[in-house]
Order: C-alpha cells, then structure tokens, then sequence
C-alpha cells in the first residue's frame, strides 16, 4: 500500500555495481579491478601505520596526498583535490560546477552513474549519442550545454580519443565546465592534465582503484585550475570536511610516489591486453582496440547473455549490461595472464562445439 509521506521520499534508481563472488576461486573479471596487488610500497605504509594516530582527525585536505599527486604531475598543490574514490570526487564535482538550467552533455553509452548523480542532485542533463562504431564525435558537443562530462577511454567501450579532440572540445565549450574522467586512462597513455594549465574550465579526475589497485580503500583525485579546486573544496567542506581517513591518505601517498611499479603494473595489463584482443579476434569476436584495462566484445554467433551465463557457470564472471544498444556486448576485464588462458580456453570450447 501506498503510504502517506511516499510523495516526499527519493524516486531513484541507484547504480547496480558488479557482482561480488562468495567463493575465492571465481575469476572476478566484471568490475575492472587491478588482478595485482597494490605497491609494495603501500603495504609498507599500512603495516608503518601507528593507530595511536587515529584519535585525531586526518590530515586536513588530505595534504600528503594532494603533494603526492602535485609532484607526479609537476603540478602546484593548489590544483589538486583529493576524496574517498571518483564517485566521490564526481558527485563533489556534478554539486560545484553544474548548477546551470541548460542541460549537461554526456554520451547515451558511458559510466552509469552519471545519469543517477543527475537525478539525486536534479541537474538536467542530454545524452549525445555515440555513433554506430561507439565513436564519441566531439564536435556533437559543440552546443550550448550546463557542463559536459565524458570518461577518457569512455567506458564500457574501451575507446579513447586523442588529447587534441579533447582540446577542441574544451575550447568550443569555454563558459561551461567540461570533466574528463581519467578512469582509465592510465591504461592508454593519453592523459589530459597538461590540459589544466591553459584552460580553466577544465577537470580532470583520476581514480587508484584501477591503476593503482586500491579499489578497496576509496582514493581519487580531481586535477584543475586551483579556482575551480576552491570550489571542490568549498563543496566538501560544506557537507564532510574530512572525507578522507588517515589510512586511506597514507596508503594512497605511497601509491602515488611508486612510479615505477605503478608503469610496470599498467605495462603488464596492456600487453595482456593485447594479446587477448588479438586472441578473441581469432575467436571471431568483435571488438574495437581497447585503450582501458577491460574489453567490450561481441559476437556474431553467441548472444553476450548466453556467453555470460557459459563463463558464469564455469567460474568467470563478466559484465553483461541490458541496455540499449549494447545488450549483445559484454564488458570483460583484463585479469592476468593465467586467468585470461582460462578465459580464452572456455570460449574456445564454445565456440568451436
Ligand atoms: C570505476 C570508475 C570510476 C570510479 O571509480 P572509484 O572506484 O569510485 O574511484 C569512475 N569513472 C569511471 C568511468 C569508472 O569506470
């Protein structure tokens, strides 16, 4: 029965995350997680970590970590903002900076929980559609707009475009706010931060739970001109002054400045990367080059639900999306080597019955 207060409670439809095994043999390949494990210099921290500390608030601004990220990137420290994962650092950024009456632009297929943030914070928003191929044509975005938001590669379809077309993107968009989401760029050589020095209404945001393998301890950053990291901060500030927890900043510092088994990690995950593409394509799959840690594939014989439930009942989850438009696509994760063989060795057995 209907009650009498439901009119003013929440009409939304929150994001659905991937599912999470309860077996420790299942091969997790449907949320994009690193397959290695953090820096051992994260492991290092942890372990360094005194508790005794944790009576006091944390550092305030997540100061050493916002360092972190300023000295990798040759960056002031004013142009970094730190929060607990991308989602939110997102949300702070969708509050601050879109607060127009003209709509915001996205792509129709990107990361879902842009459409939720839209709702919960009632920002109205335009979905451009991506063409045939799952291209992202930035000169769709030439139009007025409250703000653009666009992942870089977009995701679930591994494509990523060249720091130019997001140039011309930004500069046909000066008066509002354009946020690239850098989940994965990590993964395509192509990052936008240099971008921040010569345009404003830029912000870049960049999570560790893929690249950095710290998908269980909620870290990320925004990179920007430190007029619009003021008004982040003012954000936070104003509903959690202290999002970020001592451990968190402290683990996520020591990710930060190990540079190189951070490239040595992504190194592996890209050569894995192409390996299997190259693989699934011999399989008959269809798939563009991915420039993520995950694969977004189809194929003409097998439907990507019956595909799904093959893999899922041998022990490998995958993401499978029904929606629009990429209902026969399924969103498969680079794992390591080993668990990709096993992958590959179960769709061969499909395929080839
Ligand atoms: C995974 C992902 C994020 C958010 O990751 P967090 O774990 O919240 O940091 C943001 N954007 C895209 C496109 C993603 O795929």
């Amino acid at each position: 029965m209907e009650k009498a207060f439901s009119k003013n409670l929440i009409n939304i439809e929150p994001y659905v995350a991937g599912e999470q095994p309860r077996s420790a043999d299942i091969i997790k390949l449907n949320a994009n997680e690193n397959p290695y494990p953090p820096s051992p210099e994260v492991h290092k921290a942890i372990a360094a970590f005194n508790a005794d500390g944790l009576r006091l608030y944390p550092p305030m601004d997540a100061a050493p970590l916002r360092q972190a990220a300023a000295d990798f990137y040759g960056l002031d420290r004013s142009c970094v903002f730190a929060g607990n994962g991308s989602d939110d650092v997102l949300a702070a950024a969708f509050r601050a900076f879109f607060n127009s009456d003209k709509p915001i632009l996205y792509p129709d297929i990107t990361y879902s929980f842009y459409p939720v943030w839209c709702e919960l914070l009632k920002i109205p928003f335009r979905t451009i559609p991506v063409d045939e191929g799952f291209n992202v044509n930035v000169e769709d975005y030439y139009t007025d707009n409250g703000g653009v938001v666009l992942p870089n590669p977009n995701a679930p379809t591994t494509i990523g475009l060249g720091r130019d077309r997001i140039e011309e993107l930004i500069k046909h968009n000066r008066e509002s706010v354009v946020i690239i989401d850098e989940a994965y760029a990590d993964f395509s050589g192509v990052s936008c931060v240099p971008l921040i020095k010569k345009y404003d209404n830029l912000v870049v945001t960049q999570t560790f739970s893929k690249s950095r393998a710290l998908a269980g301890m909620r870290v990320a950053i925004a990179l920007a001109d430190p007029y619009l990291i003021s008004y982040l901060d003012a954000v936070k500030d104003s509903y959690n002054s202290y999002p970020m927890d001592a451990v968190s900043i402290c683990a996520g510092t020591a990710a930060m400045r190990d540079r190189e088994y951070f490239e040595a990690t992504c190194g592996k995950i890209v050569a894995t990367r192409q390996r299997v593409t190259k693989r699934l394509r011999e399989l008959g799959f269809i798939l563009p080059d991915s420039s993520a840690n995950f694969l977004f594939a189809t194929h003409p014989d097998h439907t990507a639900r019956e595909i799904f439930s093959y893999l899922r009942e041998n022990g490998i989850y995958v993401r499978y999306f029904s929606k629009p438009r990429i209902d026969n696509h399924l969103r498969i994760t680079v794992g390591t080597d080993e668990q990709m063989d096993k992958l590959l060795e179960l769709l061969e057995k499909l395929i080839n019955k």
